[in-house]
């Protein structure tokens, strides 16, 4: 009889793996809050959320009680001509805590197409008031998810190397936002054929773990907002608590215009996705005339086991005791840098919440593609923590459950990992 790594090896392809470089996959039989169970017994604590998306844990007993619930009333029904309680409810929830004003929420199943649809909505809603504005401006080192718009509104490299003749053009602004950067925003604004501005706010993930201020965004954003120009923020990382507040975007003067969330929505256990927007975005849609309409819709949209469970984890996120935690988490990650700031191998030690990164000096190449994240991953395992750095960027984003015991092992195979760097 097989085993369950030679039965996936004959068959399942997965994600941003290249079989011939990597090791066989873990098999994981269960999770339970921070930890995840492999099928020989080893535990190991989830030190980067199960790709970011994890915050109240694995199998937390209100999101199974919410999904299990639903479940049993409605599973799934289309969402064109047809709505339900679960979907409502979220929608309200979600309007009523998001920063800044939005009105109208748009379901999708995950990041990339929260992106793929605020992009085309900012791109229809010049074409539908008879504009041709069409051109989007990112900033450097961003990732948006691995649609083609995503991809076109990411950093071009490794990843869209292949399909580079097939991407659209894209405006690229620094995150450094010195006075060039903005007269450049100025220009490209100013030239009048600018749809959107696209940005990750604060930190930006798949780049590195990029941490930047806000009043670089609140300077482009000046500029946009005076030119007309939609400004997006991809919160699909930073929202729901990643980086400390409940959403990035509160500490930015100006409002985006449209919002993608995804990953933390369903606190980690469901494809869920959203992109909100305000009724001007939205009226300009509405009309007698099909044309202006917007043709754009997944098979799974609004799933209503995905909303119900939303809306249970929205609850939990929103509590005094999961921002208490997050700021538990942040207060331990920032005297953890101390430690960190001493070795020598560490290089520009950073948090955001409950999100710590460093790099690492590497012998050979920066990048995705660095040594460092296979060794890493290794070493890690072996030590009872998943991780899984950006090339040489190592990173932790533990779920909000994690314990205080749990970290610490996190902080000591850090503190070795860095120490056998050197
Ligand atoms: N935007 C950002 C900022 C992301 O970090 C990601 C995924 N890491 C995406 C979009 C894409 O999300 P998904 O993987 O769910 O398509």
């Amino acid at each position: 009889m097989s085993t369950l790594v030679e039965r996936d090896a004959n068959l399942v392809w997965h994600p941003f793996t290249q079989v011939e470089l990597s090791d066989p996959p873990l098999p994981v039989v269960s999770a339970r809050g921070s930890t995840l169970v492999l099928e020989d017994g080893t535990e190991l604590i989830d030190g980067i959320s199960s790709w970011w998306c994890n915050t109240h844990g694995h199998g937390h007993p209100e999101l199974c009680r919410a999904a299990s619930q639903q479940m049993q009333k409605l599973d799934h029904v289309i969402f064109a001509g047809f709505t339900h309680e679960p979907a409502v409810a979220l929608a309200e929830e979600l309007l009523r805590v998001l920063p800044h004003r939005y009105d109208k929420v748009f379901f999708t199943d995950n990041g990339s197409s929260a992106v793929e649809v605020a992009l085309k909505m900012a791109v229809q809603f010049r074409h539908n008031r008879g504009e041709r504005r069409t051109k989007i401006i990112a900033l450097d080192d961003s990732y948006h998810g691995d649609t083609f718009g995503a991809m076109a509104a990411g950093a071009r490299g490794l990843f869209s190397a292949p399909f580079e003749e097939l991407l659209f053009q894209v405006e690229r602004l620094s995150t450094e936002g010195s006075q060039n950067d903005l007269d450049r925003c100025h220009a490209l604004c100013a030239a009048g054929d600018v749809a959107a501005f696209i940005f990750e706010p604060l930190v930006q993930g798949a780049g590195g773990m990029k941490v930047y201020p806000a009043k670089v965004l609140d300077g482009y954003m000046e500029v946009c907002k005076a030119h007309g120009v939609l400004c997006i923020a991809d919160e699909v990382m930073t929202g729901f608590g990643r980086t400390g507040p409940l959403f990035s975007s509160s500490a930015l003067r100006y409002a985006p215009d449209l919002i993608c969330l995804s990953k933390g929505l369903t606190g980690g256990t469901l494809p869920l996705a959203v992109t909100a927007c305000r009724d001007e975005i939205f009226d300009a849609f509405r009309s007698k005339d099909h044309t202006r309409t917007f043709f754009h819709g997944h098979t799974y949209t609004a799933n209503p086991i995905a909303c119900a469970v939303a809306q249970a984890s929205l609850g939990l996120t929103t509590s005094e005791a999961c921002a208490e935690r997050r700021a538990a988490i942040e207060r331990q990650h920032a005297e953890f840098v101390l430690r960190l700031n001493a070795l020598e191998s560490v290089r520009n030690p950073r948090v955001a919440g409950t999100i710590l990164a460093f790099d690492v000096r590497d012998g050979g190449t920066a990048g995705y593609t660095s040594d460092v994240a296979r060794q890493a991953a290794r070493f890690f395992t072996k030590r009872g923590v998943l991780m899984r750095p950006l090339g040489n960027v190592v990173y932790c984003m533990p779920p909000y459950c994690v314990l205080d015991r749990e970290l610490v092992l996190v902080y000591g195979a850090l503190e070795e990992f860095c120490w056998a760097l050197r």
